[in-house]
């Protein structure tokens, strides 16, 4: 940690920015640390824009076959995505030949997930609505693995939600399953100062997101678009070692972590992190 951000515990970046009207965060947004608050951020207008702009051939290209590799070398068959969002990665495994089962607790997500798969190559998603914490509730039989992708386990805000979380994913999966977990690298952005709180751009320059406000209990982010709205989300920045301390805990035997897709990285180098947790 710089001296900054000690004399500093807590950081705001940038100017004072007014959330969107479509997006409920009251008066005071940064006391917003609720799990059950995503329903509310993943408005109709920021899916609809986000889907819009982020290419999905651009993110097929940067994603590579990372994922679809790694699912078939472990001799994966089945997958329960438990973050569908719009779909992205529930109809790219779809393409692969795995059978595929999208879960998502927001409903405007898993209705933009149907029309996409419906649009990109006529596939008829399988989709399950359903909140991680109840998982078991909803979604029956076991899958040789569960996907929760696109930094969405960041969403839980307490201790116990994320244990409940994990402990129903490792439910749903066979006795050989894996779970892969992928999150932003809040390490660098919380230990490193303003430098690594840059921001990060999509889809050319056209859409950013940037840390607005971050300290140990909460990640705000400004998503910008080109027609100058904006949008945020609030988030818990999970630390790398405390994730992976959680899925052992939990009964994972195994955990691997990628940094931006490689399996050897400098703590504070990678955006994104990928966990591999094994259940045998
Ligand atoms: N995986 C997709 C992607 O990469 O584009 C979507 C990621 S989006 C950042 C996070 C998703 O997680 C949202 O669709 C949200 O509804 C879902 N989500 C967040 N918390 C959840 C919870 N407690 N139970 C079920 N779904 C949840």
């Amino acid at each position: 940690m710089t001296d900054s951000m000690q004399a500093r515990p807590e950081a705001r970046i940038g100017s004072e920015v007014t959330a969107h009207p479509e997006q409920a965060f009251g008066t005071d947004p940064l006391q917003v640390r609720d799990t059950d608050h995503y329903t509310d951020e993943y408005v109709k207008g920021f899916v609809e824009k986000w889907d819009e702009l982020i290419d999905w051939k651009k993110r097929y290209e940067s994603e590579g076959r990372f994922f679809v590799d790694l699912l078939k070398s472990r001799g994966v068959k089945s997958v329960l995505d438990v973050a569908t969002g719009t779909g992205f990665h529930s109809v790219r495994l779809i393409e692969e030949g795995f059978d595929t089962t999208s879960a998502d607790g927001s409903p405007e997500m898993l209705a933009k997930a149907f029309e996409n798969g419906m649009n990109y190559g006529g596939h008829v998603l399988r989709v399950v609505h359903a909140d991680w914490r109840w998982l078991n509730r909803d979604v029956h039989g076991e899958f040789d693995a569960v996907i929760c992708l696109g930094n969405s386990f960041t969403h839980l805000f307490s201790e116990r939600d994320r244990r409940k979380a994990l402990a129903e994913f490792y439910a749903v999966l066979k006795h050989d399953g894996i779970l892969i977990l992928d999150q932003r690298n809040y390490d660098a952005i919380l230990d490193s100062g303003f430098s690594s709180k840059h921001t990060y751009y999509y889809c050319g320059e056209e859409v950013s997101a940037e840390p607005e406000y971050v300290d140990e209990g909460l990640a705000r982010f400004r998503y910008r678009f080109p027609d100058d709205s904006q949008y945020h989300l609030n988030m818990y920045p999970l630390r790398k070692d405390y994730v992976r301390r959680l899925l052992r805990e939990v009964g994972f035997q195994q955990v691997e972590t990628y940094g931006d897709f490689q399996d050897s990285f400098a703590e504070d180098e990678p955006d994104f992190l990928v966990h591999v947790a094994e259940k045998s």
